[in-house]
């Protein structure tokens, strides 16, 4: 994508939740809402429901297969919102974009695909502490189907990888590097495109947990040099059920069928089948059409702000909340102590409280954040802690926001006498 010029300001998080249906519904508490979760899930913009709403009212057919009107108005919406996110992540090709369900299924298509056929015994895949389950859990189900050995890059005390550990792996030569572009627990953002270019040295493929990256900041594949990019609709302001794998077109074209079925064949006889072009080989049955044009909309938004004012609006809230924290006692803070490695992600303990008792004060006082080992129980062992609670922001919160987060940590202190 067209990288824009950033505007710190530019973005008025109050203004933008006009845009936002879920803030006209009052909390139970009589304030207005504080959603601060997004990093689980994002709200979305009234564009993004009207066009999934517009799609089923007016659009809607199955793809790709009638030969009238309707289903080639919604085959061409359903093709022309792969080409908005393809243009959005960089892609070269709409070709590299496969529509999946989500981050999950999109990296799982990966080890499934590409793995069974890549790997073999004693391969080395790489992995990292601090992912998502979703990035470490297929690669373990990969080497224990293959018999390659899996390693985690080690993970810092102050949240970063640790890149001397990751060299050190490197040198021995991985088949794969699979890491995320920020951290979903901690909010680091890792040096993806120095890492990528370390892997591609040794022969190794780079897989991309872009899930919390692409809704945030302005991310372009071809440049960070990676081979597979995973992101979900539903994190970047578009609905869910949605989400798509990023690869490169040799790589895609080389890989069997993930899933086998209607739609991603080219022709079937009862002796044997041959498959579809990418990325229609991997988009088994009917997909989510609406969903998919819900997320060209949520593209559409997210465009429409410009990724860098985005970066720009999460890194002023981040700064904000950030040394305002800081400045508490008894708060621990994860992740690195840079406003340039981390995004708009803020994960904390308030000593002597259990992260779920925080979260429930919060939201007595209408404030959403997540609370809970964040699907990153490795990373929470290497950090022996149970869970930690998180503050995540989006491009409608604001200062007042931040005050709300600070105030309610003032009760959670004074509630439980920690003050
Ligand atoms: N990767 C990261 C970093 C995430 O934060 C998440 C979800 O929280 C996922 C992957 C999985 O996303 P999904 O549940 O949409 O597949």
């Amino acid at each position: 994508m067209a990288i824009e010029q950033a505007r710190p300001g530019v973005i008025d998080g109050s203004a933008l939740r006009a845009d936002f249906p879920v803030f006209d519904r009052p909390h139970r508490s009589g304030v207005r809402l504080c959603f601060l979760d997004s990093a689980a899930s994002a709200p979305k913009p009234r564009t993004v429901i009207e066009a999934v709403a517009d799609t089923y009212a007016h659009h809607y057919a199955n793809v790709h297969r009638g030969i009238y009107e309707l289903s080639e108005d919604a085959t061409g919406r359903f093709e022309d919102a792969r080409r908005s996110l393809a243009r959005f992540i960089g892609a070269t090709s709409d070709r590299e974009v496969v529509f999946v369900r989500n981050a999950t299924e999109a990296i799982n298509l990966v080890a499934y695909s590409w793995g069974r056929s890549n790997v073999g015994p004693d391969d080395l895949l790489l992995s990292t502490e601090m992912e998502h389950h979703a990035n470490l859990v297929p690669w373990q189900q990969l080497a224990d189907a293959t018999r390659a050995r899996l390693e985690y890059v080690r993970v810092t005390d102050d949240g970063r990888l640790d890149l001397d550990d990751l060299r050190a792996r490197m040198a021995r030569g991985p088949r794969l590097v699979a890491l995320a572009h920020v951290s979903n627990a901690l909010g680091t953002i890792n040096p993806v495109a120095e890492i990528a270019a370390m892997a591609r040295e040794v022969g190794a493929v780079t897989v991309l947990d872009a899930a919390q990256s692409v809704p945030h900041l302005p991310v372009d594949v071809a440049r960070l040099g990676v081979d597979f990019a995973a992101l979900s609709g539903h994190k970047m302001l578009g609905p869910s059920g949605i989400g798509a794998l990023w690869g490169r077109r040799e790589l895609l074209d080389a890989m069997p069928p993930f899933m086998t079925g209607g739609s991603m064949i080219s022709r079937v006889t009862l002796e044997g089948t041959s498959w579809n072009e990418v990325p229609w080989k991997f988009e088994a049955g009917t997909p989510a059409i609406a969903e998919a044009v819900g997320l060209a909309a949520a593209v559409d938004y997210l465009e429409g702000l410009g990724m860098s004012n985005v970066r720009a609006h999460e890194r002023l809230l981040f700064e904000r909340a950030w040394s305002a924290l800081g400045e508490l006692e008894g708060i621990r803070l994860l992740g690195p102590d840079s406003v340039e490695e981390h995004a708009g992600v803020i994960s904390f303990v308030v000593d002597g409280v259990h992260p779920h008792d925080v979260a429930t004060v919060f939201d007595a006082e209408g404030v959403a954040v997540r609370a809970g080992h964040h699907c990153a129980q490795p990373l929470m062992h290497r950090y022996d802690l149970p869970a930690t609670t998180r503050a995540s922001f989006s491009v409608f919160n604001d200062l007042d926001d931040i005050e709300r987060l600070i105030d309610a940590i003032g009760s959670v202190r004074r509630l439980f006498g920690t003050a």
